[in-house]
């Protein structure tokens, strides 16, 4: 059940250095569980990041109003989830936006919802121009692990029902969009996945969580004692977001290095329909006070062909990438620094480094 699964994983995630106790000495278990751990040592990292998330306790915007002769479409504020719902959340803000418009399209934002959304607009039929403070690879979305899943998104009791529906609709058109991108030329593929879990009832999410599975403790490796299985799809975010760019210009789209310093500036565009997708940026933007930053920070160990899993919750998380090993698990709220911080990497790696050296045999 994804909420309180992901709740439970947010909030473990949040208190580093927390974690159960598992085993501290390396065991021998090659050929003992199918499931080979992951070699974490310090002397194993190849880069740090930090990043922040444009988090909303009451979720993500998607709006229309009036900006002089303008119509301005909003599209941010996802939080932990932003790669996961670009695609649905930039659907639903293309419907609001070009029905009954004619001409070009501004795109403001180069993230995962700007790039989702410029596609959208010209799949739509219309020219558009991305202007951005900054491209790929130096966004947010270029930090991102890349994980299918809501989490980080909203706090349970600041959601309205009307909210809750946007969020489904999202989430479904991103659900069956991300399927049909599989593969080596966007960067993504289906895992499994193994959840530190509080069992739970039903949830209109277990659709996104296919082939769920509750784990006896004799079917998993893991120094955890609820685990469920399930598939999900991980999109190597930095190979995504580029192949975006390339989609984007070969279909005629055009990009442009600018900074809005305020939305009075965006009345001097040419075009009278735009798209909001600045992310952390619509706080000074538009002066939207309920969006905060939510710094994740990520240690990156040299890649683990072997490691064909991803595990969340327990120690944080760990995505195998191409890329490298993604260890993450923080969520810091209001800290304005992107900077990855050596206190936190390095309870990073010691919470992930016991867990892995915590495996226990299952055959
Ligand atoms: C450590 C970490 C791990 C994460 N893991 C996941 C995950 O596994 N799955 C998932 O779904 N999500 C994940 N996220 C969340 C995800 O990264 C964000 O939700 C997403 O990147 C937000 O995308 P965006 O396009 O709104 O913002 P950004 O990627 O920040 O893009 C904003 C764009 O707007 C531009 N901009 C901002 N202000 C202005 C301005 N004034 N003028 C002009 N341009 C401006 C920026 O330059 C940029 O181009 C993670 C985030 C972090 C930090």
């Amino acid at each position: 059940m994804l909420l309180d699964r992901r709740t439970f994983a947010a909030s473990s995630a949040a208190l580093v250095g927390g974690c159960a106790t598992v085993g501290a000495r390396p065991r021998a278990i090659a050929g003992c569980t199918p499931l080979a751990p992951v070699n974490v040592d310090a002397g194993r990292v190849i880069r740090t990041v930090a990043g922040l998330r444009p988090y909303r306790a009451a979720g993500f915007v998607v709006r229309r109003e009036a900006l002089g002769n303008k119509a301005l479409v909003h599209n941010y504020g996802h939080g932990g989830g932003g790669i996961t719902l670009s695609w649905g959340s930039s659907r639903l803000a293309t419907n609001l936006g070009l029905s009954g418009h004619s001409g070009s399209v501004a795109v403001l934002g180069a993230g995962a919802l700007g790039l989702t959304t410029a596609r959208l607009v010209q799949e739509a039929g219309f020219p558009v121009t991305v202007y951005a403070k900054a491209l790929p690879p130096h966004t947010t979305s270029n930090i991102a692990g890349g994980q299918i899943e809501t989490a980080y998104l909203y706090k349970e009791d600041a959601v309205t029902p009307a909210w809750r529906q946007q969020l489904m609709a999202a989430m479904d058109y991103s659900w069956r969009r991300w399927q049909i991108m599989v593969g080596d030329e966007y960067g993504i593929r289906w895992l499994p996945t193994y959840e530190e879990t509080q069992l739970s009832g039903p949830n209109p999410m277990d659709a996104y969580y296919p082939a769920t599975k509750v784990l006896s403790r004799a079917e998993h490796p893991f120094p955890l004692d609820n685990v469920v299985r399930f598939e999900t799809m991980y999109v190597e975010t930095g190979h995504f977001l580029r192949q975006m760019m390339r989609d984007i210009s070969i279909a005629g789209g055009k990009f442009e290095v600018r900074e809005f310093p305020n939305a009075q500036a965006i009345l001097g565009l040419s075009e009278k329909l735009v798209f909001n997708c600045t992310g952390l940026g619509s706080r000074d933007l538009f002066g939207d006070q309920d969006l905060h930053p939510a710094r994740g920070q990520l240690a990156i160990l040299l890649p683990q062909p072997e490691i064909r899993y991803a595990v969340s919750g327990g120690p944080g998380y760990m995505f195998p990438r191409d890329d490298g090993i993604i260890l993450g698990g923080s969520f810091e709220l209001d800290e304005w620094d992107a900077t990855a911080q050596p206190d936190r990497i390095a309870r990073i790696i010691e919470r992930h480094k016991r867990f892995f050296q915590g495996f226990r045999c299952t055959a």
